[in-house]
């Protein structure tokens, strides 16, 4: 038997019902907040990933798909904030009027370890704001994530946020970090020990149990914030108090990737365990100039994962989003069975779900429809055609109503 790859896995229903749900309310969400869908490849030239998300992140020096095309290297896309940067640049969308708000749901590949909630395909709703560099457009884009969060039913979930400053200050805190690192490098897991070298802002972000104690003995980046910096992250803080968001302040969150300046956010909930982080995000305002933008193009994203975020809603509200069966037709009889297509067309033209039976005994089609879940079942015989009445069973109350055809029609 051939299976699906190890890290991947297929979606099936009922699950896939939550997977639309949570897409249709962030569509909603997104259209309210003015964003538009972008659709990018899901590969690109891994030089994008090289010089966009960093070099020395766990994502480009170990989980990428990379793979040789007649002497290009292509990379299956293992997050989408470099590929729509990329995007923007070449259609020269900076020449559009006022910011560009872009979304994104789709797929996403990382050669992770496979455990709970995590998967090397794994998909992500996730948008950008590009063209400002003001602290409200992030207060915005945190409001709105938390719209899409709630309005998909996912309550109690936590929001970090913090501050990694930018090209002026944070060199002379990460010379910092690093000279503070020396000492006690030993203390800290394999993965610490080459980033306290390579990436020492990244040492803050390890989830490993040993590697705590140091890591709460290291300095906080918020005391190191330039005059930029600082106020912008006052003003944050003070917009999202005024929009009555409930946050809290985490020095160590630096997220990981390479580009992120400022502004940076995690949500978090509690059904995900160690693994818990549903969203991140934040501000890159120099990402397109890396990525070869000529204009100056600050921006601001972030993406949820999707997988995790569906786990968490199964969890806390277990078959919260079944599909419902609004009509299954039992016809009894040859000529019921034409007389019933053209009904369930009439309602499915009208947007209920319709099932039709095949006809045969009326018991076998009641306890199908019964296993089906259906709302109602129609039974449909020679003599409701000739009578032109319509015998309609609610399933859940098994009470009967004979109905004509037009207020049959109006039922659905
Ligand atoms: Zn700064
Ligand atoms: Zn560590």
């Amino acid at each position: 038997m051939i299976r699906a790859v190890k890290g991947t896995r297929d979606i099936l229903p009922p699950s896939s019902n939550t997977w639309n749900h949570v897409e249709s309310v962030a569509r909603r969400v997104f259209r309210a907040y003015n964003y538009q869908e972008i659709r990018t490849p899901v590969f690109e030239e891994t030089q994008l990933f090289a010089r966009g998300v960093g070099e020395d992140t766990d994502i480009v020096s170990k989980e990428m798909y990379t793979f040789d095309d007649h002497g290009t290297s292509l990379t299956l896309r293992p997050e989408n904030t470099a590929p729509v940067i990329r995007a923007y640049i070449e259609h020269r969308l900076d020449q559009n009027p006022g910011l560009q708000k872009l979304y994104y749901i789709g797929p996403m590949f990382r050669r992770e370890r496979p455990q709970k909630g995590r998967y090397r395909q794994f998909s992500q709703i996730g948008a950008e704001a590009i063209g400002s560099d003001s602290p409200a457009t992030d207060a915005e884009v945190i409001e709105m994530v938390t719209e899409i969060l709630t309005q998909s039913g996912l309550g109690g979930f936590r929001i970090f946020i913090n501050s990694v400053g930018c090209p002026q200050c944070r060199p002379g805190f990460v010379a910092n970090l690093k000279q503070q690192l020396e000492g006690v490098t030993g203390k800290l897991c394999q993965d610490c020990q080459r980033r306290a070298a390579t990436n020492p802002l990244r040492v803050l972000d390890c989830k490993i149990p040993e590697c705590q104690p140091v890591i709460e003995s290291l300095p906080s980046i918020l005391d190191h914030l330039c005059s930029v910096c600082q106020p912008h992250f006052g003003q944050v803080q003070a917009l999202l108090s005024s929009r009555s968001i409930d946050y809290t302040v985490k020095p160590r969150l630096v997220r990981g990737l390479d580009y992120y300046m400022r502004t940076t956010f995690e949500f978090v909930h509690g059904a995900l365990g160690a693994q818990n982080s549903v969203l991140g995000g934040g501000r890159y305002d120099g990402l397109a100039e890396q990525l070869g933008s000529k204009v100056h193009s600050p921006g601001i994203g972030f993406s949820i994962g999707e997988d995790r975020l569906v786990l968490s809603l199964e969890e806390s509200a277990p078959g919260a989003h079944q599909h419902v069966l609004d009509l299954y037709i039992a016809p009894m009889g040859e000529a019921a069975v034409l007389h019933a297509a053209q009904v369930a067309y009439e309602i499915r033209k009208r947007g209920s779900c319709v099932e039709l039976g095949a006809g045969g005994k009326l018991k076998r089609n009641l306890e199908t429809a019964n296993k089906l879940g259906a709302r109602y079942v129609l039974l449909l015989g020679d003599n409701e055609i000739s009578a032109g009445v319509y015998a309609l069973k609610d399933m859940a109350s098994g009470e009967q109503l004979n109905l004509t055809r037009e207020q049959l029609l109006d039922k659905f």
